[in-house]
């Protein structure tokens, strides 16, 4: 049957009427910045006091485009005959941007919770050198990673925070013990001009 001649300007109509009457989804970046969800992945932030150098990310990472380097330090013994120890000392800590594909490998193999997400994307650049982070930028986004969310009523209590509880507990009833058996201190004889005059 032959299609009845202005049908497809009235269907056109409708599909423009029934739009009209719906609210709108356009969002008006970059006036409007987006809410993104505290789990968005956006750019690595690296928190280097947590980072011991065990090159785990750098093997994992499925596009090699995490670059570390290195040299090992010789600590002294804590104690007087003790052994001298060794320890990895971070010289460059970088991340290409242009080849990471935001797989999150790198962060979920880290033992040592030194890398997190930041759902920062405005990170765009003209010159693709510029894409690689080195360790003080990575550093810089470690301010936009959002908090962790709370834990739910009934997990169990996170194993550090047990063991730093504990620690507290065991200090202080070892604070308390000592005050309880220190001697009482002696009674200060009593002042000349509060015994009034000696005429
Ligand atoms: S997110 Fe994936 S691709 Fe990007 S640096 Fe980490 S492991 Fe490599
Ligand atoms: S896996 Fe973690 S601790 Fe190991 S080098 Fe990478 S960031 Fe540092």
């Amino acid at each position: 049957m032959p299609p009845i001649p202005g049908s497809g300007l009235a269907k056109g109509l409708a599909v423009t009427l029934r739009t009209m009457t719906k609210k709108t989804v356009t969002a008006q970046y970059p006036d409007v910045q987006p809410e993104l969800p505290p789990r968005t992945r956006g750019v690595i932030g690296l928190f280097e006091e947590n980072c011991t150098v065990c090159m785990l990310c750098a093997r994992e990472c499925p596009d090699w485009c995490i670059y570390i380097d290195s040299h090992k330090e010789t600590v002294p013994a804590a104690v007087e005959g003790g052994r001298e120890r060794s320890r990895n000392v971070l010289d460059r800590f970088a991340i290409d941007f242009s080849l990471c594909m935001y797989c999150g490998i790198c962060i979920e193999v880290c033992p040592f919770d030194a890398l997190f997400w930041s759902p920062e994307f405005e990170y765009a650049e003209t010159d693709i050198h510029e894409l690689t982070h080195e360790r003080d930028k990575l550093r810089e986004w470690m301010w936009t990673v959002p908090e962790p969310p709370a834990l739910d009523p009934g997990a169990e209590e996170p194993k550090e925070i047990a063991a730093a509880r504990k620690a507290a507990e065991k200090l202080a009833a070892a604070q308390e013990q000592a005050a309880a058996q220190a001697p009482a201190a002696p009674e200060q004889p009593a002042r000349q001009e509060d015994e009034g005059p000696t005429e």
